[in-house]
């Protein structure tokens, strides 16, 4: 799930030792994974369960918006599909929605190309750049990164020392804040906007990143609900409600914990 992505942006790698820890109990404890397959009701039944543990996650918010599914030219893509790797950004990227997801994702784009700490070091030590360019390409890439959002302030949901991290960062690689907007059409390299009662366009836009949140996916859930089906049922994780790991690991271990009381 959600864990792939989660390590991505910048000074989250820790985050890949769940996955490697998971992957190996996997593996040791001999749990049947089944990966590239969609369950669904009939699917589920021909197991004949005594329970079934629902940890089916998110749908990613698309807001209605002309234009954001790419029909008027627009190179429009999810922040978890650019994250995930699947598509290049270009030069000048514009990120839709400036929580959690949208912040960390703008910064991981800045932050694209910048040189790595062992050549920087190289550079460094054969004076190859003067130290301010030197430090400038070590920091970020050349790509301008805008983050867009309807709210006033960036980050609102987020616990307020992380967002402190995060705005810091944000500052600190140049990446522009524009708030308090409603966004109107994607057309082609543009987006038009409404800031107070004026009509305004960023121009140039080479990738457009939609960040809008999240809802919980428990459709499947409430499918074999309604069928009262004769085994256990149980919602756990982001498809309960949209959290963190800890609370989808927790609840996970609870319910499995709890199934013969
Ligand atoms: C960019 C990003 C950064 C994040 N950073 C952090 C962080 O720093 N710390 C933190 O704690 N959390 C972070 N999170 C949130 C965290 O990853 C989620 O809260 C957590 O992964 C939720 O786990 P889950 O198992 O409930 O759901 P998910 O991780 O969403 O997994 C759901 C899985 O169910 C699968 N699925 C859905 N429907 C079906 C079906 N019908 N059949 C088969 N499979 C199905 C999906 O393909 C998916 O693999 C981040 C999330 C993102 C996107």
């Amino acid at each position: 799930g959600q864990a792939n992505l989660s390590w991505v942006p910048p000074g989250r790698y820790d985050i890949h030792e769940i996955l490697d820890y998971y992957s190996s109990q996997i593996e040791n404890l001999g749990i049947e994974l089944h990966l590239g397959v969609e369950a669904d009701l009939e699917s589920i039944n021909k197991y004949q369960p005594d329970a079934v543990i629902f940890a089916t996650g998110v749908k990613y918010n698309i807001p209605d918006i002309p234009g954001i599914d790419g029909s008027l030219g627009s190179e429009i893509y999810l922040a978890e599909k650019i994250l995930e790797g699947e598509y290049p950004i270009g030069k000048n990227v514009v990120v839709v929605g400036g929580s959690a997801t949208g912040m960390e994702t703008a910064i991981w784009a800045a932050e694209q190309g910048a040189i790595s700490s062992e050549i920087a070091k190289f550079i460094a030590f054969y004076e190859l750049l003067p130290k301010e360019e030197l430090f400038k390409r070590w920091l970020r890439g050349n790509r301008k990164v805008t983050i867009i959002d309807m709210l006033p302030k960036l980050g609102m949901s987020i616990g307020r020392t992380t967002r402190g991290f995060l705005i810091g960062q944000i500052k600190k690689l140049g990446i522009i804040s524009i708030l308090n907007v409603q966004i109107k059409k994607f057309e082609g390299k543009t987006l038009i906007y409404e800031h107070g009662n004026e009509t305004k366009t960023l121009e140039n836009i080479d990738t457009f990143i939609i960040a809008a949140g999240v809802t919980p996916n428990d459709e499947l859930f409430n499918k074999v609900k309604q069928t009262n089906p004769p085994y256990k049922i149980f919602k756990i994780g982001d498809c309960k409600k949209p959290r963190t790991m800890m609370e989808a690991i927790h609840e996970g271990f609870r319910t499995a914990y709890n199934l013969d009381k």
